[in-house]
């Protein structure tokens, strides 16, 4: 192919709008040709599907539903499958634009995914969920395996929907094939640590940011915004490793004390509300405040959900350091803003990677078919996440950029040398 300017796509839809001139951004700062430009500002493949489901009162109801890989020259195409009233096949697509480069630069052996239901499951029986997910992995089964495109667990959905689908699925294959998705539970080949592997994953990258700044955990007080899988996981894991947790919250409120909060209560108190919320933690030495985003603190740990620093609140946060554990927590007005401010930012993309690669330590499980013990898990993940990291950390030094550019980089890099080494075949 000549390497003229090679066309931009553009979206009406904004999340693959902003994935696609934010991978447009970031390869022509790094000079990459435009043949390859072109080669991976396209999916791979976009799949669309009919799921027939006959509902609880007799009648049938037609569901879309989407598989889209991106990429998979490092490997199997990796992503989750989410059911939600908002999918479509472009939302699909700029997450699994996304997953290709997150996977890259976790250095896993995997390419980027993302599928799910046009749905509302909250308004569905178990039972008719139960024939949505083996619909719905009946005719995605042509082109997920434990070789080709590995699902995992994403919105509204979790274990029970991926034992479904790999239960229809290895039926259809004619086969057992527990690595074909990841996120099972642990009685039916899923893993230990996986739980924990976000959390103690967004903790390592806040840690090791604390060691380049020559700082003892001890003397850091950090805010964490959100009090689920992420953000527990990552309060504990930093309140285990001595640093003071100033500031928790969930959407009863947020919790602070100057002094450090008590994560082993808040953990109790969680697990005793029937909703898994921190009600009544203020009884525990904890005063209320407006939003543990805002609290006074050095390390600011966004683990909620997306959008939350935005136009209206970046200028209100106070912590010089954001590890970002949610996907998408910083808008980028707001990026400009906390960089403005003299805010250093680890990309979510970076920081959360601890999921996907516990994922792929379950894929690697399973296809051994030998379970390893929690600590070996934990061991692996810690190593590869400090390593990842560091990495990250010493492009942007060398290249004298921000991390979320130089993680970007980095990761189109690994992906664009595969292109290149195999070769354009299609
Ligand atoms: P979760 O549903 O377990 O927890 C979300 C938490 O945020 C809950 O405690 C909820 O009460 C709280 N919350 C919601 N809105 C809030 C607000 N405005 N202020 C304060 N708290 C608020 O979800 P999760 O699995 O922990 O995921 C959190 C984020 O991390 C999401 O962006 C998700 O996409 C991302 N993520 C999750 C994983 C994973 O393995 N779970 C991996 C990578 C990225």
């Amino acid at each position: 192919m000549a390497d003229n300017k090679a066309e931009r796509r553009k979206s009406d839809n904004v999340l693959l709008d902003t994935a696609l001139q934010e991978f447009y951004g970031a390869a022509d700062e790094m000079g990459l040709s435009e043949k390859l430009i072109a080669i991976l500002s396209h999916a791979e493949r976009r799949l669309e599907v009919s799921v027939p489901v006959e509902m609880d009162d007799g009648s049938v109801k037609v569901f879309k539903g989407y598989r889209v890989q991106h990429s998979t020259a490092l490997g199997p195409a990796k992503g989750g499958i989410r059911y939600d009233t908002e999918v479509d096949v472009d939302e699909c697509e700029a997450l699994a634009m996304l997953m290709t480069w997150k996977c890259s630069l976790a250095g896993i052996p995997y390419g980027g995914g993302k599928g799910g239901i046009a749905c509302d499951p909250l308004s569905m029986s178990k039972k008719e969920k139960e024939k949505l997910s083996r619909a719905f992995g009946a005719r995605i089964a042509p082109i997920i395996g434990d070789w080709s495109d590995v699902p995992a667990p994403d919105m509204n959905t979790g274990g029970q929907e991926m034992v479904w689908i790999m239960d229809t699925v290895s039926k259809l294959h004619g086969r057992f094939e527990p690595a074909l998705l990841t996120g099972k539970p642990i009685p039916y080949w899923g893993s230990k640590g996986r739980t924990e592997a976000t959390g103690r994953g967004v903790a390592t990258c806040g840690l090791e940011l604390m060691k380049k700044l020559d700082k003892n955990p001890a003397d850091i007080k950090a805010a964490i915004q959100g009090f689920g899988n992420v953000g527990s996981y990552t309060a504990k894991t930093l309140s285990d490793a001595g640093v003071k947790v100033v500031a928790i919250s969930d959407i009863t409120g947020s919790y602070y004390n100057p002094n450090g909060l008590d994560i082993n209560k808040a953990f109790e108190i969680i697990n005793h509300d029937p909703k898994h919320l921190l009600n009544g933690f203020e009884k525990f030495g904890a005063e209320k405040i407006e939003d543990a985003l805002f609290a006074e603190c050095d390390f600011l740990f966004p683990c909620a959900r997306d959008g939350v620093i935005n136009n209206q609140t970046a200028s209100k946060v106070k912590a010089k350091y954001i590890v970002e554990g949610a996907n998408g927590p910083t808008t980028p007005a707001a990026d400009k803003i906390l960089i403005q401010n003299g805010a250093l930012i680890v990309p979510d993309f970076l920081a959360n990677s601890g999921g996907v690669i516990g994922s792929y330590f379950e894929w690697a499980q399973n296809l051994q078919g030998f379970f390893w013990s929690e600590e070996e898990y934990n061991d692996r993940l810690v190593h590869i996440m400090k390593g990842n990291f560091n990495r990250v950390w010493d492009y942007a030094k060398a290249k004298n950029i921000k991390m979320r550019r130089a993680a970007t980089m980095a990761a189109i890099q690994r992906v664009a040398d595969v292109v290149e080494l195999r070769g354009i075949f299609l």
